[in-house]
């Protein structure tokens, strides 16, 4: 086997470990997955997923993403992420692991882009918010069935059909990068291959999210004085290994840029435990090919068992310590308060709602489209929404 390895020298890994799987396990850029709903004559240079990544960075949903939050919301920092910066850091993950695996890039980079494109405004407060007012009418919330939505039918922008018209390719990986879901349940995505597993491109999207958010959460709660970081290298082993290396390496550097420097190896260290664990999972199974992995029990990306606590230990200090915090638990209260106020006026009075929805209702019932609607506005535009709205009460 040919192709990268790692040096060994920063991972703590033994040096020479083969990278690069056999080419039988990447996604083929001729094959059925790259079969479209709509059939469309090839490109002359670009591949078909080279094409779905053009077509979801041109789309208005993506450019949303830019007025959502992340964690923070724009009153902390200009500097902090966005969920549109969220999803450059996965993209830019995604590619360089499935590059260095010898996985399709394009295709991983077209999954990153894409894999947050059907989260509401306010991140996760906004939706739990919209979560729980759909419960009242028995439905929920799903942002990977309303990131199908959004690029099947909300986006419109061809003349010859609805929705991006996105490959099978990466419709499935939008599904099912992050969880199964069983037929008997959602009879509707039947064309998803609901009891094989998703390619390794769509398996390494979930995880490259958590390497990308774990390190930058970090990053910006510290920044914003939420995190402090003496607790955080009590309590953080996964970042203090790294931090007291680098401060025995730097020791007169500035505790910041010593802070950046672990950051950036602590992410290096999930990146390559990811690629090393993967391969040794593969090289357990016997699969052989992307047959072998879709076939497979179990997904095969994954971290270490020893990555994995330790990542899971940083998680829960960030759910505690900074999710969690009393100072971004008033952000959390006010997004919950203007989704709960607007789903709940809206669905009471759907005549303030935009003009031409009717159909819509008509099929789909008024608490589906209201959430919707409201799970595509950013940030700044519901809240615009709910002044006007309070205004006129
Ligand atoms: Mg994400």
């Amino acid at each position: 086997m040919t192709g990268a390895a790692l040096t060994g020298a920063e991972e703590g890994r033994e040096p020479g470990v083969a990278l690069t799987l056999p080419v039988a396990f990447a996604v083929s850029n001729d094959g059925p997955l790259t079969g479209r709903a709509y059939a469309e004559p090839p490109h002359s240079y670009r591949s078909a997923f080279q094409r779905d990544r053009a077509r979801i960075i041109h789309s208005r949903a993506f450019r949303r993403l830019a007025g959502k939050t992340q964690v923070f919301t724009d009153r902390y920092s200009d500097h902090f992420r966005s969920r549109l910066t969220h999803t450059m850091e996965v993209a830019q993950i995604a590619r360089t692991i499935a590059g260095a695996m010898g996985l399709n890039e394009d295709l991983a980079e077209a999954l990153a882009l894409v894999h947050d494109i059907g989260h509401p405004p306010f991140g996760h407060a906004g939706e739990s918010a919209l979560n729980e007012a759909l419960a009242a009418h028995g439905l929920s919330f799903d942002h990977n069935l309303h990131a199908l939505r959004i690029v099947e039918y909300f986006e419109h922008r061809y003349a010859a059909f609805r929705g991006l018209n996105l490959t099978l390719g990466v419709r499935e990986g939008i599904v099912k990068h992050s969880r199964d879901y069983s037929l008997a349940a959602h009879p509707e995505l039947s064309e998803y291959f609901l009891d094989l597993r998703p390619p390794l491109e769509a398996q390494l999207i979930d995880l490259a999210d958590e390497i990308a958010y774990t390190t930058a959460d970090f990053d910006d709660g510290l920044e914003s004085g939420i995190l402090q970081l003496s607790h955080v290298r009590a309590y953080v082993p996964l970042l203090e290994r790294f931090y007291s290396a680098m401060e025995q390496a730097h020791s007169s550097a500035p505790p910041k840029l010593i802070f950046n420097e672990a950051l950036k190896r602590m992410l290096n260290a999930m990146a390559s435990d990811l690629i090393l664990e993967t391969r040794r999972r593969i090289g357990v199974s016997g699969a052989v090919d992307l047959e072998g992995v879709r076939e497979a029990p179990n997904r095969m990306a994954a971290f270490s068992a020893e990555m994995e606590a330790m990542r899971l230990q940083a998680k829960r200090y960030l759910h505690d310590h900074l999710y969690n915090s009393e100072e971004l638990s008033r952000d959390h209260d006010q997004a919950t308060k203007v989704v709960r106020d607007l789903f709940g006026a809206w669905v009471a009075d759907p005549a303030l709602l935009p003009a031409g929805l009717e159909p819509a209702i008509e099929s789909e019932g008024i608490a589906r489209i209201v959430a919707d609607y409201i799970a595509g506005m950013t940030d700044n535009f519901i809240l615009a929404q709910h002044r006007v709205w309070i205004e006129s009460q």
